[in-house]
């Protein structure tokens, strides 16, 4: 069974290396910048966005026959399509496929469907050597870790570090952090690996029921060269990356790349519509709880999800805590929901690494009501006893404050007085970590409530908005 995983004890891990911390928010604030450049930039973003969510919300009511529809005319063109119920079927038939071939090195671009499905250690574990080809994610990899953001796998590693990685990897020069330098090893390195590889497995960006085709997105042109080379191409995806027609891709695209990392475009964006002459293209269209979500009223727009990332790069808790914070496959706003949805014991503490200031829901180019679902999943896992004693009797103690209006009042004629007369260091110490960067405003010397009472001549609050209430009109 899986550990529940508490997001704020490896958020504080994180931010305790404050200089890391401000980086980490800055590098993300930078790409988040250029997002907001490229979106003002198109006068019809707005129409596009919502174009985006219709399309997705058709798409997912309709996911059964559209799923057909792709699986027929993918197959008219000589693709084998493949189903998986969950991630373990899926690495099964993955293997399968790389064993027929004989095949024991494999290349493979970038795709969170893989991570989600842990493919690569069930393929190492069957003597298969799988090395990811997009830069990022080859350091991490390196370095034995998970990526921590979707579209920038390794963010949160400084260039010194990947020049230490690669000197340990690569035999790069000691020391060595020149960005140029360091890629240009990454690319002798990775170069030897493709021509070697017996098989190329991609990610999918978006599947066209109306073609059969599929399109990925990357700017290292890795996914080309993994899908070209080797005889044998497998495509894994969830079935959610379907859009209905043709015409429907160029919204996606438009929204893709600018919301991802500011660009008008990905630099290559390369679209698949059956196998070379003489070589095998396999799809694996994969469920691992996508159909529970689509079944949630609550939870369903989630599947429009297209990875772009946006809602990580600008969430104030994701930008200072890191990626790794979250100990899901995506983190951020949007793993914020999905994870809780495939363990939600497991993930429990994810809905409440949020301050609901609702950014992401206004980045998001499919309009994913994002915070709305954090809400949501906060109402549900505190109906099914799954918060901490500490949340919960935090909670009742608020709420039995707020029901008592008297008690309500002495706590804060208490408070306010503790504040002035109190030894600082009885005020700001570890049991107050919301103080270590902030100090409290000074005290009132009286509550509001008591000055409405004086100034209102001693009538009370709601006699009082009462009579404000009558001289309004209302
Ligand atoms: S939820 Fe929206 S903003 Fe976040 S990654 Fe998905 S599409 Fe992008």
């Amino acid at each position: 069974m899986a550990t529940v995983s508490e997001h704020p004890e490896k958020a504080a891990a994180y931010i305790a290396d404050r200089s890391r911390s401000r980086w980490h928010d800055g590098a993300l604030w930078f790409v988040r910048s250029k997002r907001d450049r490229m979106a003002h930039s198109l006068p019809e973003w707005e129409r596009l966005r919502s174009t985006a969510s219709q399309i997705k919300a058709h798409t997912i009511a309709n996911l059964p026959e559209i799923l057909q529809q792709f699986e027929a005319n993918a197959k008219a063109r000589g693709v084998h399509v493949h189903w998986a119920a969950d991630a373990q079927e899926h690495n099964e038939i993955v293997l399968e496929i790389v064993r027929k071939q004989n095949a024991t090195r494999v290349v493979k671009s970038k795709s969170m469907l893989t991570e989600e499905c842990h493919l690569n250690p069930h393929l190492e574990a069957n003597g298969i050597e799988v090395i990811d080809t997009d830069l990022g994610e080859r350091i991490v990899q390196m370095r034995g870790e998970r990526p921590s953001h979707i579209v920038l796998p390794a963010i949160h590693i400084k260039k010194e570090e990947v020049g230490e990685t690669f000197a340990k990897y690569l035999g790069t020069e000691p020391g060595a952090s020149d960005p140029q330098y360091l890629t240009e090893a990454a690319r002798q390195h990775l170069r030897s690996k493709f021509l070697e590889a017996e098989v190329g497995i991609t990610g999918v960006n978006f599947a066209i029921a109306e073609t059969g085709g599929f399109v990925v997105c990357t700017n290292e042109g890795n996914a080309d060269l993994g899908a070209s080379l080797p005889r044998v191409h497998i495509a894994c995806m969830g079935i959610e990356k379907l859009i209905p027609r043709l015409v429907d891709l160029s919204v996606f695209v438009r929204l893709l790349a600018r919301s991802a990392t500011g660009q008008p475009i990905t630099t290559y964006t390369s679209h698949f519509h059956g196998p070379r002459p003489g070589c095998e293209l396999h799809i694996v269209l994969v469920d691992n709880g996508r159909s529970r979500i689509r079944d949630s009223d609550e939870f369903r727009s989630a599947l429009g999800c297209i990875r772009c990332g946006a809602c990580m790069n600008t969430c104030p808790v994701f930008r200072r805590s890191g990626g790794h914070s979250y100990d899901a496959v995506v983190p951020g706003p949007i793993g914020s929901v999905l994870s809780p949805a495939a363990d939600t014991k497991q993930h429990r503490s994810l809905p409440y690494a949020c301050s609901l200031c609702g950014s992401c829901t206004d980045v998001c180019p499919v309009k994913i009501p994002l915070h709305h679902q954090l809400l949501t999943w906060r109402q549900q896992i505190a109906s099914q006893g799954l918060l901490p004693v500490s949340k919960t009797a935090a909670m009742r103690a608020g709420s039995m404050l707020f029901q008592h209006p008297r008690i309500y009042a002495l706590a804060g004629a208490l408070g306010r007085r503790a504040l002035r007369w109190l030894p600082k260091s009885w005020i700001y110490n570890r049991a107050n970590p919301w103080g270590l960067d902030r100090d409290l405003p000074e005290p009132p010397v009286e509550s509001f409530r008591s000055w409405w009472q004086t100034n209102r001549q001693g009538t009370s609050v709601d006699e009082g908005m009462k009579s404000k209430g009558a001289k309004n009109g209302k």
